[in-house]
């Protein structure tokens, strides 16, 4: 059995990738018998050896430039950079690229080595699929992996026969594999006519379409790798969480930087790290671990009847009947905490329950309907409506156990199966040239209302805790280095930045470094600086962010030209960003045809970053003697002048 096996590489920032990459672990053992070897590809060379593999498949997902995720770098640099042409040739391969296609480069990452992999010689034996976020990546995932692990099987069949195993075990293999039937769990259960859930319009309870259906396929049920106790103890003590990875900061400063009446109030925040080591440079982000709402973490204890061992020390350990090859110790809960501690700052208690845990979720159900129903959203038939109901709402695990009051899932299944509560990445707007022990940043309030199935009035889980820490409060954190969005080494080059809202965060800490260079740095001379501001805002009066200063770097010189957008103002002309664009297309068009500008784009994706990009392409049409516009788009992004800090 040992030759049924493939590497399963991930790249990861999120842990998306990861956690996707070890369902499909997990899958491969359980109901296949195959074994996946599981790695971030960064341990290229160290844990595998491409040469030595004869099946691979790459999970991995892109960052907001296009660029692998931090865990697949090493990996990244070294396929681009590889010049033998048949150092695949031995292998088969695929990749399922996560991404989100309101970005340009939407899973760039993944079709970059997918490309490579083909040009290395490598051949792709199932097709490789891009999920899209922007619609919900079990849209593509689903359907990607019913026709993969067949294509798997096939290729492994055809591998094996081509070695010396003995075509008796393997037909024997094979049958045991069982090749070309999928598992399908099904269930005939409908709903009762008392049911409870029968409503006119379809809602997270009931849907007409299903309701009638007497079959439905569910995924199969996950098995639990971790054994978790909860001991009654007097030594846990819960402690500021540690990480060797991050800093311990500060919380110094806090500050509203919207009027009373802005919609969407912005605060801003300062942070003194403690150890002077702490680096960082204009155009990075930083990484901060936060926690859960203290409300939201009472409301689950209550919801599961836990309250009264919220205190209790968790006690985690490999189940003796463990049969997943990735079973491990989850590394973010620390060995002695709480469950109260680990609910707060290591679990995501607010993610979405994937498909595989409303299935176990069934089984924990004591209510006919409701189970009914549970298996309705996990099924393969109910696909749209999990994704319509429970997705695109964002319903959390909280939500989905309001909707289901006889679903009593154990704590084991909870902490095993929801993801780890991952930081919070915010573009620093300072320069390490003012102070650094001093890092700021700038954050929109978020607030979703309890509408469309969600039960309970919600904050974003960093931005509602960043509000609630008091001042002194220590917090970890971590750079993360930006690859290109930096400000370039001549002064002479145009900059175009964009940035409505809080993107204008980088903007501000570029502003302030070329500022404070220039008063610093002999021979430096704003004069020579051409840089042009695009900010966009809802009203001027309410929400202008850093309108003192940057009033100031434009009286100074070192911000030539500001143009300001107000989506909010009757009257105005500029609503958007790209109506300033426009409105100043044929300047633009020169300075980024004539005069090599860099266009940084910074901010909330929805809808601004492909607007944007359209509209320059629309202004260097009209205004430069172009003609494949799109090949000029892509150049400028080749050519790292079209640069993004972009995120959702
Ligand atoms: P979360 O709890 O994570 O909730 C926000 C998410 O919930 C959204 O992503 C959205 O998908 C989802 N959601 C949408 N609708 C609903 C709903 N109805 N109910 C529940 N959830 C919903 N942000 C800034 O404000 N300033 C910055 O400078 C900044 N810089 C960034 C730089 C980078 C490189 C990246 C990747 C992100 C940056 N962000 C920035 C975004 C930031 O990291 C957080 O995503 C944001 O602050 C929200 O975090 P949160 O934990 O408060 O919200």
């Amino acid at each position: 059995m040992k030759r049924w096996r493939f590497l399963l590489g991930f790249g990861s920032e999120t842990g998306q990738s990861k956690a996707i990459a070890q369902g499909m672990g997990d899958i491969a053992s359980e109901q296949h018998q195959i074994c996946a070897d599981i790695f971030e590809l960064d341990e290229v060379d160290k844990q595998f050896k491409l040469e030595e593999e004869s099946i691979m498949v790459i999970v991995t997902s892109s960052t907001g430039d296009g660029e692998p995720p931090g865990n697949a770098s090493k990996f990244w640099r070294k396929i681009r950079r590889e010049k033998n042409s048949k150092l695949l040739s031995h292998m088969k391969y695929t990749v399922l690229g996560l991404g989100d296609t309101n970005y340009s480069t939407f899973c760039n990452c993944g079709r970059v080595l997918d490309r490579r992999f083909e040009e290395l010689g490598a051949t792709r034996f199932y097709p490789s699929a891009w999920a899209d976020d922007a619609v919900g990546l079990d849209l593509t995932i689903e359907p990607w992996l019913q026709g993969f692990w067949p294509a798997l099987k096939e290729t492994l069949t055809k591998l094996n026969t081509s070695t010396e195993t003995s075509i008796n075990n393997l037909t024997e293999s094979i049958n045991q594999l069982n090749l070309t039937q999928e598992i399908k769990p099904t269930v005939n259960r409908q709903l009762s006519s008392s049911n409870k859930f029968k409503s006119n319009q379809d809602n997270i309870t009931y849907s007409s379409n299903l309701s009638e259906m007497t079959t439905l396929t569910l995924p199969p049920k996950s098995t639990h790798s971790l054994s978790i106790k909860l001991i009654e103890s007097s030594e846990v003590k819960d402690h500021l969480p540690t990480d060797p990875h991050y800093h311990v900061s500060t919380l110094i400063r806090r500050e509203c930087l919207t009027h009373d009446t802005a919609i969407k109030p912005v605060m801003s925040i300062e942070l003194e790290p403690s150890e002077e080591e702490f680096l960082f440079e204009v155009g990075d982000a930083i990484k901060i671990v936060c926690a859960n709402d203290e409300n939201e973490v009472n409301l689950l204890l209550k919801r599961l009847e836990w309250m009264d061992r919220a205190s209790h020390q968790l006690d985690i350990c490999i189940s003796p009947d463990n049969t997943k090859k990735s079973a491990k110790i989850p590394t973010y809960i620390p060995s002695m905490c709480s469950l109260r501690y680990a609910l707060t700052n290591c679990i995501d208690i607010r993610s979405s329950p994937r498909k595989n845990l409303l299935r176990l979720f069934v089984d924990c159900t004591t209510d006919e309907d409701e189970k009914r129903r549970l298996e309705e959203l996990c099924s393969r038939e109910g696909s749209d409506i999990y994704i319509k109901y429970i997705l695109e709402e964002h319903l959390s695990i909280l939500d989905i156990l309001n909707h289901f009051p006889s679903c009593k899932p154990d704590i084991a299944m909870l902490i095993e199966f929801l993801p780890p509560l991952i930081p919070r990445f915010y573009s620093i707007c300072s320069s390490p040239l003012d102070d650094v022990r001093s890092i700021k940043f700038v954050y929109s309030v978020l607030k979703f209302d309890a509408l469309n199935g969600r039960t309970y009035e919600r904050f974003g889980v960093c931005t509602n805790w960043l509000n609630k820490i008091t001042i002194g409060t220590k917090i970890l954190i971590q750079t993360r280095i930006s690859q290109h969005f930096r400000l370039p080494l001549t002064l002479d080059t145009p900059l175009i930045m964009i940035g409505p809202g809080t993107g204008v965060a980088p903007f501000i800490g570029f502003l302030e470094h070329l500022y404070l260079s220039s008063k610093s740095i002999a021979g430096f001379d704003v004069n020579n600086l051409h840089t042009w501001l695009f900010y966009g805002c809802r009203h001027r009066q309410h929400d202008f962010l850093f309108e003192e200063q940057i009033q100031m770097y434009q009286q100074i010189n070192v911000l030539k030209h500001l143009f300001v957008a107000a989506s909010r103002e009757e009257d105005y002309p500029f609503r958007y960003v790209q109506d300033q664009i426009k409105a100043n297309g044929h300047e633009l068009a020169n300075l980024i045809y004539n005069r090599n500008a860099i266009i940084y784009v910074c901010g909330d994706i929805k809808t601004m970053v492909r607007d944007v990009r359209e509209t320059i392409a629309h202004i260097l049409k009209e205004n430069s003697d172009i003609t494949n516009i799109d090949e000029y788009m892509k150049s400028l992004e080749t050519s790292r002048r079209y640069l993004l800090d972009i995120w959702s």
